[in-house]
């Protein structure tokens, strides 16, 4: 059976790096199953061959998760619906299915996701693995709505794990990096498809940070932009809606393709040829962005394209302590004059039990910094990241963090319980790669 399986892997040098390309790598094989079989069958040649395995998504993370020399495994081959029950509002979905994939399945059966981030590329187990989430205090995040999974272990068992079978791993197997074991299969809370309507506007930093409370609590699914060097930020609510959907294809391809992405892309070269403007380019921005109203179906408001090149480091804080840190954000950017022209992304998420999740037993903001590609990150990056640190920020696993387990153990309570888990299920670190070695001091 493996000599079959590895009949079909591509037969050339494996080279691979992520979305953003910051993070690549050569490595011993890359494998495509299409059956759960196939996906045991790769464990047990890692654990004959003394092999290490990384699971890949579809490589949308910014921190080094996926990088390995030896076996790299992509579920990309392994997608598709394999159950819903509609009277329950559940839907069983294969764990390399594309959310874009696993959207338009679901809403051919009448159904859609509860919440979702702003891009649908990810792989639904890649997405989860990270603790992905999008908007609104009234929801967790992706992880936070898987009822069960299937997932193969180091010793190639295949365990099923919910909260009445395997609760434990499933506590933890929720937001796990891939440490844990490979998910081939994920059931999700779902909800009859609904309609969003869209609303994006204008309106003043200050305002906005001493209304959040009543944003969030007015709006399903809100957050904002702030625009570095200016007082204006960009609100973004969503809310179901009955009305009919209000959608023209051209313009959503001028909006969202050609102002979002072409235009940031000239902004971004604008700003890299002429440094000293970038202050006016973020007022530029903060002054010429898309004030819009759409009406849709979730799935199709929820993703926005996102072709311009960026690196990201985004920290989830406890709500209670945001207007303090967003305001203290504000006043270091204007201090220390970093060069940067992306805005900073504000959303928020209700609190979950998941042990690695960022929004562990705490309602929570999510702020996220960028820099353009080729642009200088790191003192930006630094001092953001001690500032959300003295907030007790928890960093977003799959986005650029510099944390180890001496800072991550104090702010996530089941750190150790974590690692002993993982010990127990994988005492050779069959999934572990240097990069999460160093992180989790393993
Ligand atoms: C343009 C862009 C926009 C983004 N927007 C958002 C957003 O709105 N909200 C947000 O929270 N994040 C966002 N992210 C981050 C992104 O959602 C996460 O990094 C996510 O994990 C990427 O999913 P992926 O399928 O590409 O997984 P990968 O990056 O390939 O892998 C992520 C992790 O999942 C593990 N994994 C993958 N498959 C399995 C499996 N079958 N079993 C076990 N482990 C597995 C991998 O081992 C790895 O540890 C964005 C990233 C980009 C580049």
């Amino acid at each position: 059976m493996i000599d079959t399986m590895l009949k079909s892997i591509r037969p050339k040098t494996y080279n691979w790096s992520n979305w953003a390309g910051n993070v690549s790598c050569s490595c011993e094989q890359i494998f495509y199953p299409h059956t759960e079989a196939q996906i045991v069958e790769i464990v047990q040649l890692a654990a004959q061959m003394g092999k290490k395995i990384r699971v890949v998504g579809e490589g949308h993370s910014f921190s080094n998760l996926v990088q390995t020399d030896a076996f790299m495994v992509s579920l990309r081959a392994y997608n598709g619906l394999l159950a819903v029950d509609k009277d329950n509002k559940t839907a069983t979905i294969k764990a390399g299915t594309s959310i874009k994939k696993a959207n338009a399945m679901l809403f051919e059966q009448g159904l859609a996701m509860i919440n979702l981030g702003d891009i649908d590329v990810q792989s639904v187990a890649g997405a989860t693995a990270t603790g992905t989430h999008g908007t609104g205090l009234s929801f967790g995040n992706v992880s936070s709505e898987m009822v069960s999974f299937r997932i193969v272990t180091a010793d190639a068992q295949i365990l099923n794990c919910s909260a009445r079978e395997n609760a434990v791993l499933f506590e933890a197997g929720r937001v796990a990096l891939g440490l844990l074991g490979i998910i081939t299969q994920i059931t999700f809370r779902v909800d009859e498809a609904y309609k969003l309507e869209y609303i994006s506007s204008s309106a003043d930093f200050s305002e906005t940070v001493q209304n959040i409370e009543q944003l969030n609590h007015k709006n399903r699914n809100f957050e904002f932009y702030y625009f570095p060097y200016s007082d204006k930020v960009q609100l973004k609510k969503s809310n179901k809606t009955d009305k009919a959907v209000r959608y023209n294809k051209f313009l959503a391809y001028i909006n969202d393709v050609i102002i979002e992405n072409v235009a940031m892309q000239t902004i971004c070269s604008i700003a890299m040829r002429f440094p000293t403007w970038f202050k006016g380019v973020n007022r530029f921005m903060a002054n010429n962005f898309t004030k819009e109203t759409k009406i849709n179906y979730s799935h199709q408001i929820y993703a926005t394209v996102r072709n311009v090149k960026f690196k990201e480091m985004e920290y989830n804080i406890p709500i209670e302590h945001f207007e303090k840190c967003i305001k203290a954000l504000k006043e270091l950017i204007e201090e220390k004059e970093y060069y940067i022209f992306f805005p900073v992304e504000c959303r928020f998420v209700k609190a979950d039990n998941i042990w690695l999740s960022p929004a562990y037993q705490r309602d929570s903001a999510y702020i996220a910094v960028h820099a353009y590609s080729t642009a200088p990150h790191q003192p930006y990056f630094d001092d953001v990241e001690a500032l959300f640190c003295s907030f007790q920020g928890r960093p977003h696993w799959g986005k650029m963090h510099t944390r180890k387990a001496n800072y991550l153990a104090n702010v996530y309570p089941k750190w150790q319980d974590f690692l002993d888990l993982r010990a127990q299920y994988d005492p050779n670190c069959m999934f572990v790669n240097p990069y999460l070695s160093h992180m989790f001091g393993l």
